[in-house]
């Protein structure tokens, strides 16, 4: 029988037992969550509890064992993080990369090719376009031809969106994105991830500013030392007792 509200739709991403180990230490431990389809996922925990470290298996950065990773219905687990940036898996990096020596356009370039299929043959001029799309949709068409070791903080943050936009995510994970910014620069921020989020494009916001996480999400999970300690609403999540506990300790 169908539920009032209907069936629950496929998830995005489920993430199922997911355990990392270091050696002898557990990074993280038996993780499993299903993300929805549009859904704007914000994952907080002190320093240390796991969150890059998820996302870096979620990326295929790192391999589970054991655990699994299913994306849009296909388990991913094996698959290396080109092939699942095809798919569209695309995370923003918490310290930013960009190619120094390049120009901001040059960088997205990269990111575009990278994503592309090889044997989908796309003309350079559309390649253009598209590139200067996302730059006019990150706020960075006037930096185009400018070298990237020449932009302030902000801008390399949203340069960064832009690299991972270029994939043509379905799944963008940000990596604290706002870090080090000024509070005006991390409503900019925020915003620009609002009107990112939608039917197309799920996110997951890693975040330590607790205002643009409760901003942002439509669920929050906080972890702590490697295990889910919350999931729900914002305000679920900020008046558990465990939550306030993992903060007050850091
Ligand atoms: P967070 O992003 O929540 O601050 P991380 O996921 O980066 O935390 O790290 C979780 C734990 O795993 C930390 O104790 C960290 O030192 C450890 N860790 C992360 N990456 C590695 C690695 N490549 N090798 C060894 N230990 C790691
Ligand atoms: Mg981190």
């Amino acid at each position: 029988m169908m539920s009032p509200t209907g069936p629950e739709p496929l998830p995005l991403l489920r993430i199922a037992a997911l355990t990392k180990r270091f050696g002898g230490f557990t990074a993280l431990d038996n993780v499993s969550v299903d993300i929805r389809p549009g859904e704007r996922f914000g994952l907080i925990g002190p320093n240390g509890s796991g969150k890059t470290t998820l996302i870096n298996c979620i990326s295929g950065a790192f391999r589970t064992e054991p655990g699994t990773v299913v994306f849009r219905g296909e388990d991913v687990t094996r698959l290396p993080p080109h092939m699942r940036t095809r798919r569209g898996i695309a995370r923003s990096f918490q310290i930013p990369r960009p190619f120094k020596s390049m120009t901001v356009a040059e960088n997205l370039m990269v990111a575009l090719d990278f994503a592309t299929v090889t044997d989908d043959f796309i003309p350079a001029a559309q390649r253009r376009d598209t590139m200067m799309s996302i730059l006019t949709r990150m706020g960075l068409a006037s930096k185009a031809d400018v070298s990237a070791t020449k932009l302030s903080q902000v801008e390399l943050r949203k340069m960064e969106l832009a690299r991972a936009m270029a994939t043509r995510p379905k799944l963008l994970i940000s990596d604290e994105a706002m870090a080090g910014l000024s509070s005006s620069e991390v409503d900019e921020v925020l915003d620009l991830l609002m009107s990112l989020a939608g039917q197309d494009i799920t996110v997951i916001m890693i975040e330590h500013i607790m205002q643009a996480v409760m901003r942002f999400s439509d669920r929050v999970m906080c972890l702590d030392a490697g295990r889910i300690i919350a999931i729900g609403t914002p305000a679920e999540v900020m008046a558990n007792q465990r939550v306030q506990e993992a903060y007050l300790g850091t």
